[in-house]
């Protein structure tokens, strides 16, 4: 009761607004009755008239002054400007007349037509929300909170309409074997809860737009044939307090209902983002609504069948609480595709797609690094659009390469083409991180290795070991930990005696490590052990315009000379190991060129096969 009576408060408040706002307009004119206006004329007080007519129809209005009221006019709207004009005539009143083009009248009526627009639009939009929720109850009980907005936007698929199974989601073979311990829990939740086995609430699927990461939570529900609730995180960020966290009560209430079950959040991020950062405005909405899905998250237990999962893309900015224990603790990185699975993909796609004999898929996942499935989808649904233009009853190849123009065109600021030898660059850019990685003792091992661009800027990556979480940094895994930023530059300057803006990330990051050893950490023995830095904690944005230099001229030169000792150190020092492995560089971006993403054991073959220098 107490959601539907913020409701009204919420429209009463935009109805007294907009009337507000139609009485200030209006406020140098005002309307009269026609008796009114009949009795001015009778008793002969009309000053001066004036009648308005739009040409095409007979309506119109008579603008008139009267005597001892200043300038103020009075309007009378009236259906039919002739009998006016009778009676006018008849009273012997002078009067003018003058055409009013039809957005004349528009202009008169518009601050009626708002209001009457702005309730319309509110009207359907409750509508739409009620049958909404109709749906979701089956099309009976939610029928009488008409006028709810609580009532969760999610959108529910019974088990018998989830179109997708693991079959249909292709590559992510990983992800998909993680998936099927949860996908027999919500089969059968029985045997778990007699062992006691803790099987997570929420599951985070980070990974950029398009790369099935709402496929996949489809294809657990299908695979388990449970229901599957979705909403996204956008959804929730309404303009109204309150709104968002009375919609994750109602969908955690319709989920429990219907346990076991899937909960899907997409752009978690659009609600979970950390609390407090952001520029400017206050936050309360998103908050409330947060703080909410936490509550809830607490609130059931393991193994009473609600598995919830989450789609972003952010992951670092993501508030951490939703990540503690019990709530998103288990994180699964949805990637996007190498050339194998992307060759997967059109597989997938091209099942109910006639294809001429000289389509030839292998060559199409071979030119299209850094596609998503979604793009590889619409590239296959271009290429279909195109044939059936030409009436063909098949896709050909050349249908499919017309299709990688426009497609590649269309999605340029997303998904850019790359060109060969940007991929040959960032191959042995990354192979120079990665060989340092594997060859200093310190730091490494390797995880994995691509170049199949992010989409967020970088053209590949390198990976170490996951979480490997430590609590200190000697001097020396620092000095190695420079090496390997180095690494990537100095591979491009040996093959292609050249250098990229692709490492200039890296480059900034080994400088600011190499300052930190000196000003703050004491590693230098030129400097000594002296912290000229104050402890910064990286509260706002404004961080480095905050940092003050609290040394003067001459410290600061020896400093500069300090770091650029080191730097120069570690340059030399990994350029020789990359030198004196070569071979190795070689071989690992060849596989890298063929393969885009290589993991651990593959790389460190790469070593046991040549002879290390
Ligand atoms: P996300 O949720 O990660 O943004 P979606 O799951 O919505 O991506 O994927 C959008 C579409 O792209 C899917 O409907 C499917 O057609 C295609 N797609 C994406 N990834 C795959 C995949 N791994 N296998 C098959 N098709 C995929
Ligand atoms: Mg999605
Ligand atoms: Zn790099």
């Amino acid at each position: 009761m107490k959601r539907s009576g913020g409701l009204f408060l919420y429209i009463a408040i935009i109805v007294i607004v907009f009337l507000l706002w139609f009485a200030t307009s209006a406020s140098h004119t005002s309307n009269v009755s026609m008796k009114r206006f009949r009795s001015d004329l009778k008793n002969d007080k009309i000053i001066s008239a004036e009648i308005k007519q739009n040409s095409e129809v007979p309506t119109g209005a008579v603008q008139y002054r009267v005597k001892g009221s200043g300038t103020e006019k009075y309007v009378l709207y009236v259906s039919n400007v002739n009998s006016i004009e009778k009676e006018l005539d008849k009273a012997g009143q002078l009067y003018s007349v003058s055409d009013v083009p039809n957005d004349g009248w528009v202009k008169i009526f518009l601050p009626l037509i708002i209001v009457v627009g702005v309730i319309f639009v509110l009207f359907m939009v409750m509508m739409s929300m009620q049958t909404r929720t109709m749906m979701q109850d089956g099309g009976g009980s939610g029928s009488s909170k008409m006028l709810d907005f609580g009532k969760s936007r999610a959108d529910m698929l019974m088990p018998e309409n989830i179109p997708f199974r693991f079959n249909d989601v292709a590559g992510l073979h990983e992800e998909k074997e993680q998936m099927r311990e949860v996908v027999d829990f919500l089969k059968n939740p029985d045997k778990y809860k007699k062992l006691g086995a803790r099987i997570p609430k929420g599951i985070l699927l980070v990974g950029p737009p398009g790369t099935g990461k709402t496929m996949l939570g489809k294809a657990i529900a299908g695979e388990a044939g449970v229901p599957f609730f979705s909403i996204s995180g956008s959804d929730f960020v309404e303009m109204f307090v309150g709104v968002g966290a009375a919609r994750v009560r109602d969908l955690f209430a319709e989920a429990k209902k219907k346990a076991p079950c899937i909960v899907f959040i997409d752009e978690i991020d659009a609600v979970a983002r950390k609390r407090g950062a952001g520029l400017g405005g206050s936050h309360d909405e998103r908050e409330q609504t947060l703080n909410q899905m936490l509550v809830e998250m607490d609130g059931f237990n393991e193994n009473q069948g609600i598995i919830v999962l989450a789609a972003t893309n952010r992951v670092d900015i993501l508030d951490p609480a939703i990540m503690r224990p019990g709530r998103f603790d288990r994180k699964v990185y949805v990637g996007k595709p190498d050339v194998r699975e992307r060759e997967e993909i059109l597989k997938v796609h091209v099942r109910n797609k006639p294809l001429g004999d000289d389509v030839d898929l292998a060559q199409i996942a071979q030119t299209t690094s850094g596609f998503t499935g979604a793009d590889l989808e619409n590239l296959l649904n271009e290429a279909a659009i195109r044939s059936a233009e030409e009436n063909r009853l098949y896709i050909s190849m050349d249908d499919i390469k017309t299709a990688f123009v426009k497609v590649g065109l269309g999605t340029e600021k997303k998904t850019r083409v790359i060109s060969d030898r940007e991929k040959k660059i960032t191959a042995y850019h990354e192979s120079g991180h990665a060989i340092l990685f594997h060859l200093l003792p310190l730091v490494g091992p390797v995880y994995s290795v691509s170049i199949i661009p992010t989409g967020m800027g970088a053209a590949g990556y390198t990976m170490p070991l996951p979480d490997k979480d430590e609590m200190f940094m000697s001097r020396e895994q620092m000095l190695e930990d420079i090496q390997v930023s180095l690494g990537g530059r100095i591979a491009e300057e040996m093959i292609f005696h050249d250098v990229t803006t692709g490492a200039s990330n890296d480059l900034k990051k080994a400088t600011r490590l190499a300052r930190d050893m000196v000003t703050r950490y004491g590693m230098s023995e030129e400097i000594g052990a002296i912290c000229y830095e104050e402890d910064d904690e990286e509260v706002f944005l404004g961080k480095d315009l905050a940092r003050e230099r609290s040394y003067g001229e001459e410290t600061a030169r020896r400093i500069d000379a300090e770091v650029k000792k080191i730097m120069d150190m570690c340059y030399s020092k990994a350029e020789t190991i990359l030198k004196d492995n070569r071979d190795i560089l070689d071989a690992s971006a060849d596989l890298l060129l063929k393969k885009e993403k290589i993991g651990r054991d593959e790389f460190e073959a790469l070593f046991t096969r040549e002879t290390v220098g």
